[in-house]
Order: C-alpha cells, then structure tokens, then sequence
C-alpha cells in the first residue's frame, strides 16, 4: 500500500498557509512525520482523514482518490485524532463496543470477539471495566489506537499521540505503535525527534506548511554527520556564539550549556566533532542550515 500526496495546499479563511504544494510518497510501514507545533500536520492529518477540504492537489491511496472516494478511504483508515474525547462515565468496554456497532459489526458474538481482542492488544483488558474518566493519558491513548483499530484498517493517522505522556507510558505506546506498524500502514505525526527516532523507517520533517525534508532517518543522519560540532559554553558566552555560528540546539549540562552548531568545516574554538543524531538533522533543518538537493518526497 502506498499514500501518495502530490502538492497539496491548504489556506484557511483567516489567510494561515497550513499546507503548501506538499508532496509526499508514504510506503508501507511506519512513517514519521515531524516538525515543531504549527507545522501544519494536524491540518494534513485531518485532510487525509477525510475529514477536512483541501485546496488544490492530489492524494491517492494505491488506486483510490481520497480526495474523491471519501467512503471508500473510510473503510479503509483508522484515525486517532489529537484531540480525542472520551466519554468519561462510561466503562472503556462499553465505549468500544458502541463504537464497534457503528462501525457495522452489528453481530453480538462477532463483536465481542473483536472487542475482546482489540482490548488485549492494547493492554487494556485487565481494565476493560473502569470508567474511561479514570484512565490516565497513556490508557487513554491506547484506547484511541483500540477504536483506531476497529474494522482492521489497512492506514493508520495517529496525530501527536505521545504529547503528555510520561516516559514509562510513552515506550509502552511505542510497543503497540510498532507491533501494528507491522502489516500496515502508519503515518504518525508528531514533534518529538525521538518518536520517530524510535518507531519509523521513513519520515519526512515539515515546517511552515513545507516539507522540507524526507527520507530514512539513518541516511538523513549520514547526510549530516559530518558537520555537527559541539561545545560547552557558559551563560553569558551563549549569546556570541549564537551570533558567530549556526547553533541548532543548546541544552543544558550539569548547569552549563552544551552547544550543537553547524558547519561544513572544523570551526576551531575548542568545538569538538559531535556523533549526529535525528535531533540534530531536525534542528538543523528546521534552522535553514540543512537543506541537502530536494529528494523525490
Ligand atoms: P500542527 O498540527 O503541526 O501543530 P496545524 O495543522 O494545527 O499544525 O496548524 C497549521 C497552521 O494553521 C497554524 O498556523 C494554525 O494556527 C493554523 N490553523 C489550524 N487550524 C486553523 C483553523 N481552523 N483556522 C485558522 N487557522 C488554523
């Protein structure tokens, strides 16, 4: 199966350029889709989904136009949302099996079957009775990938799902993301570097409505790995560095920063060659310092 989006563009009413000719192939398998807050992923996520217009493009799922053939994409997509709602006074299978009838598996054996197994697989069995108002973000969103998974979905939109949880809550996450990642497709947005450092085999970053970068996050690292340079500086130094040098992350270490810049030759300085992360392709790229010849998106 394969997503291909060609120069897709949204403008909302308020003059906000959310998508701008964004052009994407997106294989089978998990694929990342990164950039900061605003990017415009929600938006894409949302028209992918069906459940927005766009303005000008095109997007096809294998044969299919979803753009066009909305019922049949339907049929074929599950989708958790970023903002997904629960009702919180009743229990998680109660909801599920609600949202199993609607989704037409009207046969009461049939759906207890599926119901059963979809609270099994997302570790949700053992709570199945608890009122959804009790569960905590990460239970939440395990439940959201549960009616994501209703109707055996051939896509899968997951947008921002690990937003808020904690640590232990988000690898627990990136288990089940990964094990339904595995016969399908999922396209996860999300502006944590390390989701998609984790989980995905393709990934794309975007920014201002623009994909600015796509590829596997490995030969995107190898692409880089020789131009990141890294420094402790103090406080007071941090401004003039950030003047002199194209500084794409600062993070503090043991109370001082440690400084990530670009630069295609040694800068001297005491900088030392840092090993290249995904963390440093995507600052790099959403700095305007990295930006290799446009690959085919
Ligand atoms: P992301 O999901 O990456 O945070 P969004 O798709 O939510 O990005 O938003 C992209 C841009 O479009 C932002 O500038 C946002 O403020 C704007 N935007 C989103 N929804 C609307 C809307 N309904 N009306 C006007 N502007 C919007």
């Amino acid at each position: 199966m394969e997503l291909r989006i060609r120069n897709l563009s949204k403008t909302y009413a308020n003059g906000v350029v959310a998508l701008d000719r964004v052009t994407l192939t997106i294989p089978a398998g998990m694929f990342g889709l990164l950039g900061p807050n605003g990017a415009g992923k929600s938006t894409l996520m949302r028209i992918l989904a069906t459940l927005q217009e766009c303005d000008s493009g095109s997007v096809f799922l294998d044969d299919i136009d979803v753009l066009d053939e909305k019922d049949e994409v339907r049929r074929m997509l599950g989708y958790l949302p970023q903002d997904f709602g629960v009702y919180p006074k009743v229990t998680a299978y109660e909801l599920l099996d609600h949202f199993a009838q609607l989704k037409g598996v009207s046969n009461k054996a049939r759906r207890r079957e599926v119901v059963d197994g979809l609270l099994q697989q997302t570790n949700l069995w053992e709570v199945r009775e608890q009122r959804l108002g009790t569960f905590s973000g990460g239970m939440r969103q395990r439940f959201g990938i549960a009616q994501a998974l209703l109707g055996d979905p051939r896509l899968i939109i997951v947008d921002e799902p690990t937003a808020g949880l904690d640590p232990q809550e988000r690898v627990r996450f990136h288990n089940l993301l990964s094990d339904i990642g595995e016969d399908r497709t999922v396209l996860l947005s999300t502006h944590i570097v390390s989701d998609v450092a984790d989980l995905c085999a393709n990934m794309a970053i975007i920014n201002k409505g623009q994909v600015l970068l796509c590829g596997e996050p490995q030969d995107l690292i190898y692409g880089i790995e020789d131009y990141i340079w890294a420094r402790v500086v103090t406080k007071q130094e941090l401004p003039e560095f950030q003047k002199r040098y194209a500084v794409i992350s600062t993070r503090l270490l043991s109370g001082r920063t440690l400084i990530h810049v670009y630069s295609e030759d040694d800068p001297g300085e005491g900088f030392e060659p840092a090993r290249a992360s995904l963390e440093d392709v995507y600052f790099a790229t959403i700095a305007g310092r990295y930006n290799p010849a446009a690959g085919t998106c």
